[in-house]
This record gives C-alpha cells, structure tokens and sequence, in this order.
C-alpha cells in the first residue's frame, strides 16, 4: 500500500521533470522569436541597430510578408512600424505604423540597414 504511492509519487514527480524539460525545450526553440502581430506565427530576429535613441529590432514575417520594428530594451519592447520591401527601388518602405510617431521615426532611421529579406 505504501509502495504504491512511493512509486505513485514518484511517476508523478518523473512526470512533471519531463513536463519542465520539454518546457525548457520550447522556450530554447523559441529563443529570440516573437509572434508575428498579424498571424501570431513565431517570426525570427533578423537585424538590429542599437546606435538610436532606443535599440530597435527587426522580426521578418515570410508569410505576411512583412518586417516589424520592435522599439525599446528586449524585456520592454514595442511594435513601432511594420515596412515592406520596395520591389522596384529597393531598400524598405514604410508599411504601418503601429506606435507612436516618436517609436515609428526610429523604426524609420533603422530600418535601410536591414538586408533584403524574403
Ligand atoms: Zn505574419
């Protein structure tokens, strides 16, 4: 009887390690993703400028296309502007603007030393 809630406990205990490792896991896979605003999918962190007033980082979304501004430090960041690349010129152009107009001019100073994308 109390053998089979020692080994009752410790299934349970294996279980939640299992759950915690896999936890570790996705949030290792996940690591410097962010949910796309559009589609929510996970979209990577292809550049960044940290010469600003703020640093700004850059996530590129394949499907939507896009590629959006995140303003401010990692832990307190802010979508600032979404750009699209311009086909025919080149370089990126200003798509939405999400934040405020201060947040959105440092998107827009940051973003031409973002490579094309795609
Ligand atoms: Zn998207």
């Amino acid at each position: 009887m109390v053998s089979s809630l020692v080994d009752g406990l410790v299934f349970v205990m294996l279980g939640s390690v299992l759950l915690a490792l896999n936890w570790l896991f996705q949030r290792r896979q996940s690591n410097g993703r962010l949910p796309c605003p559009n589609d929510a999918a996970l979209i990577p962190n292809v550049a960044e400028a940290c010469d600003g007033a703020e640093p700004v980082r850059f996530f590129w979304c394949g499907s939507c296309m896009e590629l959006f501004a995140l303003v401010g430090k990692a832990s307190a960041g802010r979508w600032a502007a979404s750009f699209a690349q311009d086909l025919g010129a080149g370089g990126w152009k200003l798509w939405k603007a999400i934040s405020s107009e201060r947040d959105v001019q440092l998107a827009v100073d940051a973003v031409s030393r973002v490579p094309p994308q795609g």
